[in-house]
């Protein structure tokens, strides 16, 4: 049982799929379509296709049967006979429906109506040309397809207006006939105008090559080639492509199932359109609807492209709404695909290249944009350097120009001081001597006070030129100081001396602070220093009414030959404010204090200046109302030992002739000073010749025998310079007396000394001092020259032995003499500096030896005279003495080198 169960369970699966599917068939309305021609036609196909694509949008369960009936070509009635036995047994009344396609099978339907099997209503697509046979019938409806002959023929003309004939190719089939038939009734009413080629009921063979011979001018209305003269049958569409390729004349035809297979065109019936309709009809009946009223078909101007190229026709002239197929594919309408992907892909392409051009350009454009910033840059810095290159040569330029009108200027106040030195000092001169010379006779109380205000506001005058003087000097670089051997403590003390007097009167005391160390003489410029002491000095008692000055140097720094030392003169004084302190070293600044100081305010910057030279700086600490404190560093050689040169002791002015007598000429023009300092003279114990210019003088000197003759520089018919070397021409230098230029203007004195032939320099305003001190230099000179006597022989003759210098080669002189130029002058300092007198007569001794080839008389006798002669007390003398000589020794040296001048 349960065994039997699951068999049947199982058939049941099995089955029921076949089961249901039966089902479904009998649900289904069965179509059957019957078409006229056997399979293959072009025109029926499209129909059926038609129909079938109609249904399958309808939502209709349908099963169609086809069926070629053949009919076309086999139309004898035994054969329709058989359809019906065939039909009968295979579909009985099975079908709800028969489609007929062309006009063969739809007559077939309707002759055999009562004997089919089948009583389903019948949809037919049929031709218009054979309705009759047809119409009327019952259950039977469908479309009624029509050729338009005339419409195809008139566009055929149109499109060839030179038509002269028009072929006609037609089968021998029933419908062809039909065809034929209605052609010919159409092309009546063109027979006039046009011949007539009849190629119907031929075989095909003979269509096939008349279509090769047609006349010129010849047009083809094809219309269909079903079935020849022989009794074959054809696909028209088939066959048409033949004829086509043979004919000389275009062909049109009424199909459009037809084109493509070798006609041009023409107004033709649409088999898709009439499948179309059919179909509509016939799922009207299905769906129960009536429909009792046939269609007509569907026509359209269609044309084939190639053959309106092949036969030249211009598209244009085509009628309006024309359709044309088999238009020549365009690369676009055969490649779009590719087209489309390649151009996405070259799109794609030209963007990524685009990107990288961009990032390269970018990076091209970066880079181009880092060289241009490097060449800016570059540029820049070069444009930069060529600004302070240029900068610096404009500066250059001007600081040039400066230099050049600071010269100018510089010479024209050199000028100007000289002039003024001379024009001011002169009268001043005149009038502190004769000041002097009144404070030293016989005067009552109130004449000698009037005598010291007049000696003493004369002093400040001559203080104050002297002041500016002296600043305008070191200014212009026309202050020629000299160093000196000296002792600090000494020079301190001698400061301390001076300004003592001056600070006692206002109860102050001073203290000197000598640092222990500095226990050795120092060569120096000891003026200099001595005067910014005295300033700084003078200011401290000055500026101070109650408590101390203090004077003190320290030793900052030194070595075997250098040493610097700090000097400070601290006061307890007014003090001075930051804002003052700040120019207080300016020409000419003041301090305003409450108490009016008398002052050019020219003092501090002097010393300033001085400190300068002497290789320092002057600086101040104050605090106001408390004190100041000057100070100022220099730099200092160290001596071994201090030259006394003469005994310095000024004491007694009336022994002084008698200690240095001496025959004395003064030349001095102007007459106050010729009165002063005759009057000097005298209290030094001296009587003196005195004339007013140089001419005087010469005569004077040439008619008396004087030892010393002092010239005034600036006098009127012959000047001292003249005077001078009047007096050298007319005496042998051992018999000339000393001449010593009397002066206000302040000069390098060596260098004056040598080149105007003067033994010593006074300066004026003569004081009874400065004239002690020059008498007394004089003095020694005269008696030194005594002990020289064969010297003057030697001044007299040639100071170098040409006659040796003419043999010795041009090259070995230049060298000798570069060495004498630089070794001279390096021992003249040695022994200046202090050097031993076994050192001195060392020394002369090697130079004696290191020139002796080049025959330096002069030269040679001077280092004999030092070497044998020199002791510690005239060693100055022997200085000087080898200063002259290396003076002109080395200039006629000079001479006989080559000029080195281009
Ligand atoms: P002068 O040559 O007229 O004396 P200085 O150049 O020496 O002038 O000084 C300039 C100014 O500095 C003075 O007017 C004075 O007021 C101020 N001065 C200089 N030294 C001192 C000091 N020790 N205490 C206060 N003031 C001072």
């Amino acid at each position: 049982m349960t065994r039997a169960l699951k068999i049947i369970f199982f058939l049941i699966i099995i089955l029921l799929p076949s089961l249901l599917a039966k089902e479904q068939r009998k649900l289904a309305k069965n179509i059957l379509i019957l078409n006229s021609y056997n399979y293959g036609m072009p025109w029926q196909q499209t129909v059926n296709e038609a129909i079938n694509r109609f249904f399958d949008r309808t939502n209709i369960v349908l099963e169609i049967h086809l069926e070629y009936t053949g009919l076309a070509q086999m139309h004898t009635p035994g054969f329709k006979q058989n359809l019906v036995d065939l039909y009968t047994h295979k579909y009985r009344n099975d079908i709800d429906l028969v489609i007929v396609v062309d006009v063969p099978a739809a007559n077939f339907v309707a002759q055999y109506r009562d004997k089919l099997p089948w009583k389903a209503p019948v949809v037919f697509i049929s031709d218009k040309q054979d309705q009759d046979k047809i119409l009327g019938i019952k259950n039977m409806v469908g479309v009624f397809s029509d050729v338009d002959i005339k419409a195809t023929l008139d566009v055929a003309l149109t499109l060839h207006p030179d038509t002269e004939n028009i072929a006609v190719i037609c089968g021998c089939s029933p419908v062809e006939q039909l065809y034929e038939k209605a052609a010919k009734e159409v092309l009546e009413k063109y027979r006039d105008h046009y011949s007539v080629i009849n190629l119907t009921g031929l075989s095909m063979k003979t269509v096939l090559s008349r279509v090769k011979k047609l006349p010129p001018r010849t047009i083809v209305l094809y219309l269909l080639t079903i079935v020849d003269a022989e009794g074959k049958d054809f696909i028209p569409r088939k066959i048409l492509s033949k004829i086509s390729q043979n004919s000389t004349a275009p062909i049109y035809g009424l199909w459009d199932s037809l084109l493509g297979g070798g006609i041009v065109g023409g107004r033709v019936s649409c088999a898709e359109f009439d499948g179309v309709q059919a179909a509509e009809i016939a799922v009207k009946i299905l769906k129960g609807e009536k429909v009792d009223k046939n269609v007509d078909g569907g026509q359209k101007f269609l044309f084939d492209m190639r053959q309106l190229k092949r036969w030249n026709i211009n598209e244009k002239k085509l009628p309006k709404l024309s359709e044309i197929f088999y238009r020549e594919k365009t690369l676009w309408d055969l490649y779009r695909f590719q087209i489309i992907t390649i151009s996405c892909l070259v799109i794609q392409f030209l963007f990524i290249l685009q990107y990288v051009v961009r990032g390269k350009k970018a990076n091209r454009l970066q880079k181009a944009c880092d060289d241009l910033e490097v060449q800016v840059d570059k540029g820049t810095t070069e444009l930069n350097e060529l600004n302070k290159a240029l900068e610096t040569r404009c500066l250059e330029c001007v600081e040039v120009k400066k230099r050049e009108a600071a010269q100018v200027a510089n010479k024209a106040k050199s000028q100007f001081l000289a002039n003024m030195n001379h024009e001011i000092r002169t009268p001043m001169n005149a009038v502190i001597g004769v000041s002097e010379l009144l404070s030293k006779t016989q005067l009552d109380e109130q004449q000698r006070k009037y005598t010291k205000i007049l000696l003493d506001s004369s002093k400040h005058i001559l203080y104050i030129i002297n002041n500016i003087l002296h600043l305008s000097k070191i200014e212009s670089n026309q202050l020629n100081l000299e160093t000196e051997v000296f002792k600090v403590e000494e020079c301190l003390c001698e400061i301390f001396h001076m300004v003592s007097p001056e600070a006692q009167k206002k109860d102050l005391k001073i203290n000197l602070d000598i640092d222990e160390r500095i226990d050795f003489p120092v060569r120096g410029y000891v003026k200099p220093l001595k005067q910014v002491l005295i300033n700084l000095a003078s200011n401290a008692i000055k500026f101070t009414e109650h408590g101390s000055i203090q004077i003190s140097v320290q030793l900052e720094s030194c070595d075997d030959s250098y040493a610097r030392l700090l000097f400070s003169v601290k006061d307890t004084g007014l003090g001075i404010c930051e804002e003052d302190r700040q120019r207080i070293f300016d020409d000419f600044y003041q301090v305003q204090h409450q108490k009016d100081y008398k002052g050019t305010g020219l003092g501090l910057s002097i010393c300033k200046k001085l400190v300068e030279i002497m290789k320092g700086k002057l600086g101040v600490r104050s605090d106001l109302g408390r004190g100041s404190e000057f100070f100022f560093d220099i730099e200092v050689f160290r001596a071994k030992d201090i030259v006394v040169s003469y005994d310095a002791s000024h004491s007694d002015t009336g022994n002084f002739f008698q200690k240095h007598p001496l025959k004395i000429l003064v030349a001095e023009d102007h007459e106050t000073n010729r009165m002063v300092l005759t009057d000097t003279f005298s209290i030094l114990g001296y009587e003196i010749d005195v004339v007013s210019n140089g001419q005087e003088a010469v005569n004077y000197a040439m008619s008396s025998e004087y030892d010393l003759i002092f010239v005034d520089i600036h006098m009127p018919i012959m000047d001292g310079f003249e005077a001078t070397s009047c007096i050298r021409e007319n005496f042998a230098p051992e018999h000339c007396p000393l001449i010593a230029g009397l002066t206000a203007e302040i000069f390098d004195e060596e260098d004056y000394l040598l080149k105007n032939g003067w033994d010593d320099l006074l300066y004026k305003p003569v004081t009874i001092e400065k004239l002690r001190d020059t008498l007394q230099r004089c003095y020694h000179k005269k008696t030194r020259r005594k002990t020289i006597t064969t010297n003057h022989k030697l001044l007299n003759s040639q100071v170098v032995d040409r006659k040796v210098i003419a043999k010795i080669d041009k090259d070995y002189l230049d060298v000798k003499t570069q060495y004498f130029l630089n070794k001279v002058p390096e021992v003249i300092g040695q022994i200046e500096n202090g050097l031993e007198l076994k050192d001195i007569r060392k020394k002369v001794k090697e130079l004696k030896k290191d020139f002796k080839d080049l025959g330096l008389r002069r030269f040679t006798q001077v280092c004999n005279e030092i070497h044998g002669d020199a002791t510690s007390e005239n060693v100055d003398y022997f200085v000087d003495s080898l200063k002259i000589c290396y003076y002109w020794t080395s200039e006629e040296l000079k001479s006989y080198l080559p000029t080195t001048d281009n």
